[in-house]
């Protein structure tokens, strides 16, 4: 493991500097067929991830609940994880309002700048309509919803399964152990994929670096450097405290331990893909009890989401400013409120964001058409808001594992 740990930052760094190198010689005749070997990788990389992902969320947590043994204590991680969830997205959110109140990005420059595309469809939903569609949509049919990679329902559906086996039955043990060893399987799997992502790592980062236009830093640089900063001292700052506060553990170690998964975070942009290997770390290297990891880590790559939250809440203040609207107290309490709901309903996949975006906007009465504008700029932008979400889920486990 120690060894894989350090592949990966290595394989990162190689793969950021090659980057950066092969960037400028794009004209070369080798380019074309090693950008297209890079994209294989990364690809593979991230394929891989997410073939794990179903079973592995289906076996862990229906392992995790199984095993809480008493109701009390399930009661307890429960309330605990939904409590940390909210209040760091809450701190996100709230941090994000008041960073970009005071920088205001965006504030008098003309929109026209951004020739606006009219080919960005979104679903347009009212914040109620969303509402009723999530709740109903955590209830589906548990093989539909395995065959479609649909997450909320089989945490749903695991979570079932789960508390039916802690009154376990003599005839129902044997199906427990049965899970027991399917999620055993998954880990190994994890353990051979985890062996190989240094390479997926290399070939993403060098694609992510490869693929930037500086341009863009021309016109929205002090947007994406506030939203980079605001990530920055929510990632740096709030949440390393509250770790250590409650666990002692510092932001070395955080970063030594944590880093697989931190890293796998950037280079997909997605918390789901990356769940196997924060499943891992935790387990492995933090010795999170498995009661509490297997249940806190797929819910958390689910629906808390701090860097997607606060990335809705900055980009609808930057589009009000673009758009010279003045959003009052009472609307940014709105934004509040639907920037958190928007990031529960984000799945974690890259992107999703861009997704939920589409109601917050709505709700706020902006344009829906300013979607143009935040999409160039958000691969770069979700891999600083997956990382700190994948970071804000690790935390969440280690908390909870020490006060339960
Ligand atoms: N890509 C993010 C994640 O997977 C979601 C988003 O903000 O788009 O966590």
């Amino acid at each position: 493991m120690k060894n894989t740990n350090r592949n990966i930052l290595f394989a990162a760094l190689l793969g950021l500097l090659l980057g950066i190198l092969i960037k400028n010689f794009p004209d070369s005749s080798f380019y074309g067929p090693f950008m297209a070997l890079i994209e294989l990788l990364g690809q593979l990389f991230i394929k891989a991830l997410k073939m794990i992902l179903v079973p592995l969320v289906f076996f862990s947590i229906v392992v995790g609940i199984s095993n809480l043994g008493n109701a009390k204590k399930a009661d307890r991680i429960w309330k605990l994880t939904l409590s940390y969830y909210f209040l760091t997205m809450a701190i996100a959110v709230i941090l994000a309002l008041f960073v970009m109140n005071f920088v205001k990005p965006g504030v008098g420059i003309n929109l026209d700048l951004w020739e606006l595309e009219n080919d960005i469809v979104s679903q347009t939903m009212s914040f109620g309509d969303f509402f009723t569609q999530f709740i109903l949509s955590l209830f589906v049919n548990p093989f539909a919803s395995l065959a479609s990679g649909n997450i909320l329902p089989i945490i749903i559906f695991a979570i079932f399964i789960g508390i039916a086996f802690n009154g376990a039955s003599k005839k129902m043990a044997m199906g427990r152990e049965l899970f027991e060893s399917f999620y055993e399987v998954m880990l190994k799997i994890v353990e051979w994929i985890m062996i190989v992502a240094p390479i997926g790592i290399f070939a993403l980062l060098l694609k992510l670096v490869e693929s930037q236009s500086l341009e863009l830093f021309n016109k929205m640089g002090i947007f994406i450097g506030t939203v980079i900063g605001i990530i920055l001292i929510h990632g740096l700052i709030i949440l390393p405290l509250i770790n250590y506060f409650f666990t002692r553990i510092n932001l070395k170690e955080l970063w030594t331990k944590g880093r697989p998964a931190l890293i796998t975070a950037f280079a997909t942009s997605s918390s789901s893909a990356t769940l196997a290997m924060t499943l891992n770390v935790a387990n492995k290297d933090f010795k999170v009890k498995k009661t509490v990891s297997n249940f806190v880590l797929p819910l958390g790559a689910t629906i808390n989401m701090d860097g997607t939250a606060l990335y809705e809440a900055a980009a609808a203040l930057f589009i009000a400013n673009l758009v010279g609207l003045d959003l009052t107290v009472s609307q940014q309490m709105i934004l509040f409120f639907v920037a958190m709901v928007a990031s529960i309903g984000a799945p974690g996949i890259p992107s999703a964001g861009m997704v939920t975006m589409a109601m917050v906007l709505q709700v706020l009465g902006l344009p829906l058409e300013a979607l143009a504008i935040l999409l160039p700029m958000d691969r770069l932008l979700d891999t600083f808001r997956t990382t700190v979400n994948v970071e804000g889920d690790l935390i969440g486990s280690l908390i909870v594992n020490k006060l339960t």
